[in-house]
C-alpha cells in the first residue's frame, strides 16, 4: 500500500515546497511552476509533452492560481503594467476547449481568406476537459481520456455539430466495429454493486441490477432477483426495495397525468421513494449515486421527475403519459428511438480536439484521417509559431478583455493575459469567449451588470476522473467484474474502459496486459442545493493532494479486487488524476432553478449575450454540458462577430 510509485507525487511534495521559496503571491509561483513543464512528474520521458504527465492533471498546478487571484482581487495590485506584444489578430480566442477550437474553425471557413486567429488558454494542453492521457508501459502506449469520454448526448446533435463530426472525419457508424463487445463478455465479466462493510457490515460485491439491465444480455430476465437474494439487507429493506422496483403504488391517485409530473418535479427522487412512497431509507444506497456521472451530485438533488424520464423505478402505477414534463433536465427527456450516434476514442474527445488543432495548426499533428490521428505525434513546440495563421497559445490566462475605446465604436479589443510570470497585451477585432462563463465577469470590466449575474450563475459541476495503469486485469476476469459501482467509495464508479482500437491503437485485450482502470468521483454534498454542493466540492478538489487521491485509490482497488488476487504495491504502475473543479457546464433543475419550471429566460441566454466585439461561447453558453452544445455556441459566436466593425 505505500511502496511509492515512481515520481509521481514529485508535484505535491518536492515542487510545492520549491515554490513556497519563491517569493510572492502564490498564483506568481504557479506561473513559475506553469512555466516549467520539466519539473512535473513524468516530464522526464517526454519533456513539453503534457499528454504523458501523470500525477495530479485536469486543472493542474499553475492553471489557476492566476484566476483566483483575480477572484479574490489580489492580482492587479502585484503585478505591473503589461507588456505590448505588437500583436494584431482578426479573432482572438479565449479558450482552447472544444468551444474554442470550433469557434476558431468556423471563423476561418465563414471569414474567408486567411485570417489571423491566436487561442489563449490557461492549461499546459489544449481541448479543455476534452483532455488526453498517455502511458508509456515498456515501450507499449496506453492511451486514455481524462476527461470528455464520447461523442454522446442526451438530445440528438445539431446539423451543425453533426457537419463538424463529419468534416473531421468521423464515421460514428463505425463504432460498432471499433469496439470489442465481446471481450469482458466472453469471460462472463459483468457489473457489480459493491456494498462496503462500514455501511452494510460486510464488504461484497453482486451482480448490479440497474447497471446490467439490457447490457446485451448479460443479465438474466429479471437482473433483480439475484441481486434481492445476495444483497446484504435487512428484510424490511429488502421486501421495500423489491416493492419500489416490481410493485409500487401510485402516491398521486386522483391527479392527473401533468398534475403528477408538477409534483414530481419539485421532489427529489430521494424524497419521493421515502416521504411520498414510504419506502425504508435503507433502500436510497442503491440508487443514491447513480446519477453521480450525469450531474455530479446524487439522488437528493435530482427532481423525480427527471428520475422517472431516466427509467428509474417507483413510476410504473402513475399512468404517466411519456411527453416530458415542465422542468426535465434535458439529459432526462427520452428522444425517442433515433439511430444512435455514438463515438468514444481511446482518448475520449481528446481525438476531436487533436482533428480540429490538425485544421488549424497543420504542422503540429501529422497525418489526414480520423483514424491516424490517435496515434499520431503532436509536436507542441508548434502550436504558437509566428508566421502561422493560428496559434495556440497554452499556460496563458487571460485577465483582461476591453474595448479600445467606447465599446459601440471601437474597432479593436484589447486582451491582456498572464503567461509565465509576465502579462501581455495582444489586440483583435473582435474576440469569443470560449472560457467558463464564470471567469467572464472578473476579465470583463466593460460587461452590464445584470450580464455578469447571469454568468456567475453557470456555477460549474466538479469531477475527478481518474486513470490508473495497471499491470494487468487478470483480478479483474477472475472476479467477473469489468466494472463497480461503489455508492460509498471514494470514488463511486471503478471500471476498465471500453475496449476500443481505432488506427495502429490496439487496445489492451488480453488478461494479463497492462490496462487502464478509469475512477470517477463526484464531489458532492448530499442535503445541499446543486449550487452550495458543487462550491464544497471545488474547494474539496482544491485542498486534497495527490497523496491523498494514491492513498484512496489504492485502498479502493484493494478492496474491490483484493479478493481476485489484486495487490496495489505491485499491481498499480502509474496514476493520473485528472480534477476538473471546473467540470461540466451547470443544467438547470427544477428542484433549484425556480425560472426553469415556467417561461422565464434561463440565465444562459442572458449571459451569452454580444457585447461591443465580443461574443460568447462555450457549452455553459447553453448549460448543457455536452460537445454540441460547445460547439453550437461556438458557431453561433461566430456568426455574432462575423459581422461587425473590424
Ligand atoms: C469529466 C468530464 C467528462 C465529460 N464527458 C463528456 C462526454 O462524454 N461527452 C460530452 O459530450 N461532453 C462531456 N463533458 C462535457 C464537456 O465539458 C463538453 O463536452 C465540452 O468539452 C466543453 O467544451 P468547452 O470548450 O465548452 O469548455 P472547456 O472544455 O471547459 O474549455 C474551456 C477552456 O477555457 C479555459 N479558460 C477558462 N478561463 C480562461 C482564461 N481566463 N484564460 C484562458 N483560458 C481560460 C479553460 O481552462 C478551458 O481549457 C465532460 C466534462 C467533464 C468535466
Amino acid at each position: 500500500m505505500h511502496r511509492p510509485i515512481g515520481r509521481r507525487d514529485f508535484l505535491n511534495g518536492m515542487a510545492l515546497g520549491a515554490a513556497g521559496l519563491v517569493a510572492g503571491p502564490r498564483w506568481l509561483a504557479g506561473l513559475d511552476l506553469a512555466n516549467d513543464p520539466a519539473g512535473r512528474p513524468g516530464a522526464a520521458a517526454r519533456p513539453g509533452y503534457p499528454p504523458a504527465l501523470t500525477g495530479l492533471r485536469g486543472s493542474h498546478e499553475g492553471s489557476y492560481e492566476v484566476a483566483h487571484a483575480l477572484r479574490d482581487d489580489a492580482f492587479w495590485t502585484t503585478v505591473g503594467p503589461p507588456e505590448d506584444t505588437g500583436e494584431e489578430y482578426d479573432l482572438v480566442v479565449v479558450g482552447a476547449g472544444l468551444s474554442g477550437l470550433s469557434a476558431a474553425h468556423f471563423y476561418r471557413r465563414m471569414a474567408g481568406g486567411s485570417p489571423r486567429v491566436l487561442l489563449l488558454d490557461n492549461h499546459d494542453d489544449f481541448g479543455g476537459h476534452a483532455r488526453r492521457n498517455e502511458f508509456d508501459q515498456g515501450g507499449r502506449l496506453v492511451i486514455g481520456y481524462g476527461g470528455s469520454y464520447a461523442i454522446d448526448s442526451a438530445a440528438p446533435y445539431s446539423a451543425v455539430a453533426r457537419a463538424l463530426v463529419d468534416h473531421l472525419g468521423i464515421d460514428v457508424s463505425r463504432w460498432e466495429r471499433a469496439v470489442d463487445w465481446s471481450l469482458y463478455a466472453a469471460r462472463g465479466m459483468g457489473s457489480g454493486f459493491f456494498f462496503d462493510r462500514e455501511s452494510f457490515g460486510v464488504d461484497r460485491v453482486v451482480r448490479d441490477p440497474l447497471a446490467d439491465r439490457g447490457a446485451r444480455g448479460r443479465a438474466g430476465p429479471d437482473p433483480w432477483e439475484r441481486f434481492l437474494a445476495e444483497a446484504p439487507l435487512s428484510a424490511k429493506v429488502r421486501s421495500d426495495l423489491e416493492r419500489l422496483v416490481r410493485d409500487p403504488k401510485d402516491p398521486y391517485p386522483g391527479l392527473s397525468s401533468g398534475e403528477k409530473k408538477a409534483r414530481l418535479a419539485r421532489v427529489s427522487y430521494a424524497d419521493f421513494v421515502t416521504n411520498v412512497l414510504g419506502h425504508d431509507t435503507g433502500v436510497l444506497p442503491v440508487f443514491q449515486a447513480r446519477p453521480h456521472s450525469l450531474y455530479g451530485v446524487g439522488m437528493d438533488a435530482v427532481p423525480a421527475q427527471d428520475a422517472w424520464g431516466l427509467g428509474f423505478p417507483g413510476f410504473q402505477a402513475m399512468g404517466l403519459d411519456p411527453a416530458p414534463g415542465p422542468g426535465m433536465n434535458l439529459d432526462a427527456i427520452p428522444y425517442g428511438e433515433a439511430e444512435p450516434y455514438f463515438f468514444h476514442f481511446p482518448d475520449g474527445n481528446a481525438t476531436l480536439a487533436r482533428l480540429l488543432v490538425r485544421g488549424l495548426v497543420p504542422a503540429s499533428v501529422p497525418g489526414s484521417t480520423a483514424e491516424d490521428v490517435v496515434t499520431a505525434p503532436l509536436d507542441y513546440a508548434r502550436l504558437d509559431q509566428p508566421d502561422a495563421p493560428v496559434r495556440i497559445r497554452l499556460r496563458s490566462t487571460v485577465v483582461r478583455v476591453t474595448h479600445a475605446g467606447d465599446p459601440a465604436t471601437a474597432r479593436q479589443v484589447d486582451v491582456t493575459y498572464a503567461e509565465g510570470g509576465r502579462l501581455r497585451t495582444v489586440r483583435g477585432s473582435r474576440c469569443i469567449l470560449a472560457c467558463w462563463s464564470q471567469v467572464v465577469p472578473y476579465v470583463c470590466p466593460e460587461l452590464p451588470p445584470s450580464q455578469k449575474d447571469a454568468l456567475a450563475y453557470a456555477t460549474k459541476v466538479p469531477l475527478v476522473s481518474t486513470n490508473v495503469l495497471v499491470r494487468d486485469f487478470a483480478a479483474f476476469a477472475k472476479l467477473g467484474f469489468h466494472h463497480f459501482h461503489a455508492p460509498h467509495g471514494y470514488y463511486s464508479s471503478v471500471g476498465l474502459d471500453l475496449p476500443v482500437s481505432v488506427g495502429d491503437y490496439r487496445c489492451p485485450r488480453d488478461p494479463e496486459e497492462p490496462i487502464l482502470v478509469h475512477m470517477g468521483r463526484a464531489a458532492c454534498r448530499p442535503g445541499l442545493s446543486t449550487h452550495e454542493q458543487h462550491l464544497a466540492g471545488r474547494v474539496e478538489l482544491l485542498e486534497t493532494s495527490f497523496e491523498s487521491h494514491e492513498r484512496e485509490i489504492r485502498a479502493q482497488l484493494a478492496r474491490l479486487l483484493g479478493p481476485g488476487g489484486f495487490d496495489p504495491a505491485r499491481d498499480v504502475l502509474a496514476i493520473t488524476v485528472n480534477r476538473w473543479p471546473h467540470g461540466y457546464a451547470y443544467q438547470y433543475n427544477s428542484l433549484f432553478d425556480e425560472f426553469w419550471l415556467t417561461n422565464e429566460e434561463p440565465p444562459c441566454v442572458r449571459a451569452r449575450r454580444p457585447f461591443g466585439l465580443l461574443a460568447i461561447a462555450n457549452s455553459d453558453a447553453a448549460a448543457y454540458a455536452y460537445v454540441d452544445a460547445a460547439v453550437d455556441q461556438a458557431h453561433r459566436a461566430v456568426l455574432e462577430v462575423l459581422p461587425r466593425r473590424g
